[in-house]
């Protein structure tokens, strides 16, 4: 043991305390949880009865008539605040995930400068929510084009980025026009404590323009999850999480034909080309199929090596599998903290014991005792397969790399498209023709295509989402900002006569 068990409770609670939460929201509830360092409960969240939700979208709704009125970059102002706040307290809020989730220290400290990336970029954006000036076929007419506030967004959120995700949707949705409500995953409840928080923090000091009710935290699981997603005044939600989740919840939507933003599981993969630059090629595989212990939805899943360079590669990653560092993210520097939970490391023995079954080679994999037996730690496992087959098609949420052998790129390219998902992917290579193959049409489907560096790690100034069974949502960066807004096309008459579009007369 690295840690006596009741130190983690201690700091997380203290965090919450420093950070303002009431110690009645986390000490006295329903919802127990648990450190995935050492296993312990650090905390009982008070759950939102599912018969609140409605009231707390009255208020969120009741926040938009006003909010949406309030001028795009005075509302950017509310989110510079925010940011400030985030900046200030980086440090607790990222030890904060580190506790809760498990995260190594400096992913924890990343997954808050996400937050405070995004807040920037927000900020900038809110002088820039533009429409357009089409050329209308009428005379004397004007054609135009521009972007309205959407209304109450519902976000529903993963355990693994338990609050940069919140932050994706929550800085675009605050400078568009509209409120939030978000139900954060129950597996990570006292982080979402952590942020509304500062939310409200950074709400007093903006003064009565932010109106009560702009932002919300329903806790809970499916059953509040699935009130957010049903209720009419909530005309966009955005839902991070498994394929599963998102098939039930985008069929929900589609019912009441609500606005879906669906960021869901991604199986992502890597080709490796023989011009690749194989020693960047081997650091970059490390960071994406082990990194945050293969919990992140751009993971690297699958490696497509060519023969040329297999041997040389994979042997090196072979040795680097066999000493990367796991261990506690609160003792030492380890580079691969915990699973989750024991749900997550039964997912990931039972999806080894289905590519051995498959003819698959299996390096490491083992659980590593770090912290007794509440706490599940595993050496990351690379798989040498003999093809895509078995359970190389699937989103398993652990540190699996299967690893396959290709001899030309179309192949290579057909391997890596060959699977439901459509998140992220990458290329390593030096050769332009390779590489802009694979940026072209015939290339990734994938919704990131990225070249020499892996498929995670994804920087908030790009829209962030993928294709098929991923969702097609986009959140973040680039032109994103739209999915939180509606548009409105208004044609302009100027004139004194009354032309029809298309020249239709209608004399009366
Ligand atoms: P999960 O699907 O178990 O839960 C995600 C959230 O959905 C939780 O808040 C949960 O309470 C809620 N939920 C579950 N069923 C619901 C329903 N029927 N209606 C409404 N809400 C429901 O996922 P998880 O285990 O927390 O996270 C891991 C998964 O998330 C992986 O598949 C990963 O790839 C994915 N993920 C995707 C992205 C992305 O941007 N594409 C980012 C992070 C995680």
């Amino acid at each position: 043991m690295s840690r006596p068990d009741a130190t983690i409770a201690a700091e997380a609670q203290r965090i919450l305390g420093r950070l303002g939460v009431a110690r009645d929201r986390f000490e006295a509830g329903t919802l127990a949880v648990w450190s995935p360092i050492t296993g312990e409960p650090i905390g009982r969240v008070v759950e939102t009865a599912a018969v609140a939700v409605p009231e707390a979208i009255a208020r969120a709704h009741a926040a938009f008539l006003r909010w949406r009125l309030v001028p795009a970059p005075r509302r950017g102002e509310l989110v510079r605040l925010l940011g400030e706040e985030l900046r200030a307290e980086k440090q607790a809020l990222g030890r904060l995930v580190t506790l809760e989730v498990g995260k190594v220290v400096s992913e924890g400290l990343g997954e808050v400068q996400e937050m405070i990336d995004i807040c920037d970029f927000a900020v900038g954006l809110s002088r820039q929510l533009h429409g357009l000036v089409l050329p209308s076929e009428r005379p004397d007419h004007k054609l135009t084009e521009q972007w309205h506030p959407a209304g109450v967004v519902g976000i529903i959120s993963a355990f693994n980025f338990p609050v940069a995700v919140w932050s994706w949707n929550a800085a675009l949705a605050l400078v568009c026009g509209d409120p939030l409500v978000w139900k954060p995953s129950e597996k990570a409840p006292l982080t979402a404590l952590a942020v509304d928080a500062l939310m409200r923090r950074a709400a007093a000091r903006f003064g009565d323009d932010a109106p009560d009710g702009l932002a919300t935290v329903l806790i809970g699981g499916q059953e509040v999850g699935e009130a957010l997603v049903d209720d009419p005044r909530v005309p966009v939600v955005s839902a991070t999480g498994s394929t599963r989740m998102g098939r039930a919840v985008g069929e929900r939507l589609a019912r009441r034909f609500a606005k879906p933003i669906l960021e869901l599981g991604g199986n992502n993969a890597s080709i490796v080309t023989p011009s690749a630059d194989l020693d960047l090629t081997l650091r970059a595989v490390a960071f994406a199929a082990m990194g945050t212990a293969g919990q992140r939805c751009t993971t690297l899943r699958r490696l497509m090596v060519h023969d040329d360079v297999y041997e040389t590669l994979v042997g090196r990653l072979v040795a680097v599998y066999r000493t990367i560092s796991v261990g506690s993210p609160v003792a030492g520097d380890a580079l691969v903290g915990p699973l989750i939970d024991g749900t997550a490391f039964a997912a990931m023995g039972k999806a080894l014991d289905a590519a051995r079954a498959a003819g698959g080679t299996v390096h490491g994999g083992e659980r590593v005792d770090v912290n007794g037996a509440a706490s599940f730690y595993v050496r990351p496992a690379l798989v040498e397969m003999p093809g895509q087959v078995g359970p190389v098609a699937e989103e398993t949420f652990a540190p699996i790399l299967y690893v396959l052998r290709y001899r030309d790129l179309e192949q290579a390219i057909a391997l890596q498209n060959g699977v439901p998902q459509g998140l992220s992917s990458s290329i390593f290579g030096n050769d332009l023709r390779e590489v802009e193959r694979y940026l072209s049409a015939a290339g990734s489907d994938c919704g990131i295509a990225n070249v020499n560096m892996g498929p995670s790690g994804a920087e908030i100034g790009g829209a962030f989402g993928g294709e098929k069974e991923t969702g097609g949502g986009r959140e973040s960066g680039s032109d994103a900002w739209r999915g939180y807004m509606r548009r409105q096309t208004n044609a302009i008459n100027y004139g004194r006569t009354l032309p029809l579009a298309q020249g239709v007369t209608f004399e009366v």
